[in-house]
């Protein structure tokens, strides 16, 4: 090791003790040891992964179903910063992945069943099988709400779906509904216009939740017809899947029947979180209750992105959120350090 004339001796041996130290402790690792895992292969997740691994901390981000998250059933991303015009949710994600890889981050794919905190290590058990870390940092997202009426578990895959990306091809020329208000029901609704003969948006009150933006636009599309305070009070099917729905009408109770061959949900999100709700403190509805630098109740634990509470859910936030959460995770490993 060579250092500069001019450093002191006494922080020429510091430097040496800690990168020796360093050494003996990577040397130890073993290949499923850690320095930094990150469960979720989202925005934030995939960030936390790209500042973790040009920390040179030895990383590993896990993931259960597809890299990229929830973006990889999104159309156009119209507010990522740099892409005039909007880039499609799987392009930007492929590049999120091919730009933290660049730095040696680990990815693989694997449930995680529980998580075991033993103060300076967490262990994860994940497929059944032991992965140990310094820091962990939870980046597992939300997944859509169901609607929860009678008939629609049995008719998802035969008229009712939750993802209009996915599977808005399938219904070409055929009357559908969205289902919702927020900005994935008025995405989905303008998305699906390329497909449907009409499109019905179906939402409980008077008003959009939705950002103004789209609102004009839904407003605009002559393919879109708002049905408000409405909510869907029951299904109807025949043999080729679904083939109506009942429409109550929330302030006069009046009911009426609409045809359908699609009906996407846009309900709103629920997070992914119930592998740790026995170890991290959580929001009734299941969010991990974390602080503005990601430390959730349990040290050396961070959440980040849409799984943690936070004022607003946009891919924006989530890549600032695993930013912050990878600095946080490398200053805890540093803690450690110093205390061994
Ligand atoms: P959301 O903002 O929570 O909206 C859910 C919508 O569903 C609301 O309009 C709500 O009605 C309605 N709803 C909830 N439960 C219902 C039920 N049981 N029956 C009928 N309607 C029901 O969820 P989201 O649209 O999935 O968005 C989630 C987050 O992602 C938000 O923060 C959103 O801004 C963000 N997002 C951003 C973008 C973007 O920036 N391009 C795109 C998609 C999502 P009420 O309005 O009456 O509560």
């Amino acid at each position: 090791m060579l250092f500069h004339a001019g450093l002191c001796k006494d922080i020429q041996v510091r430097i040496i003790g800690a990168y020796r130290l360093e050494k003996e402790l990577k040397k130890k690792m073993s290949e499923t040891d850690y320095d930094v895992i990150i469960i979720g292969g989202g925005p934030a997740g995939m960030t936390a992964g790209l500042y973790a691994s040009r920390a040179c901390l030895k990383s590993l981000m896990l993931e259960k179903m597809i890299m990229g998250g929830q973006m990889m059933t999104t159309t156009k991303v119209e507010n990522w910063p740099g892409y005039p015009g909007g880039i499609e949710g799987p392009e930007l994600m492929m590049r999120f992945q091919e730009h933290c890889v660049e730095f040696g981050l680990e990815t693989d794919y694997g449930t995680v069943e529980k998580i075991i905190d033993n103060g300076d290590h967490k262990t994860l058990i994940v497929d059944g099988k032991e992965k140990t870390c310094r820091a962990l940092i939870i980046a597992t997202g939300v997944i859509p709400r169901k609607l929860g009426i009678e008939g629609e578990e049995g008719l998802v895959g035969k008229g009712v779906s939750y993802c209009a990306t996915c599977d808005g091809a399938f219904f070409r020329d055929v009357p559908i509904a969205v289902i919702g208000g927020g900005d994935t029901a008025a995405e989905e609704a303008l998305f699906l216009t390329r497909f449907a003969s009409r499109v019905t948006l179906v939402h409980r009150r008077d008003e959009l939740r939705a950002t103004k933006i789209l609102q004009e636009r839904i407003l605009q599309n002559d393919k879109i017809e708002v049905a408000w305070n409405s909510v869907v009070d029951s299904l109807e099917s025949d043999n080729s899947g679904l083939s109506g729905a009942v429409l109550r009408d929330t302030q006069t109770g009046e009911t009426r029947k609409i045809e359908l061959q699609g009906m996407f949900v846009a309900v709103g999100v629920t997070p992914t979180t119930d592998f740790i709700a026995d170890l991290l403190e959580t929001t009734e509805d299941g969010y991990i209750k974390a602080d503005e630098d990601t430390h959730t109740s349990v040290p050396g634990i961070f959440a980040a992105g849409d799984c943690r509470t936070t004022v607003l859910r946009q891919v924006s936030t989530a890549v600032g959120d695993g930013a912050v959460a990878a600095i946080m995770a490398e200053k805890h490993i540093e803690k450690l350090k110093h205390r061994a």
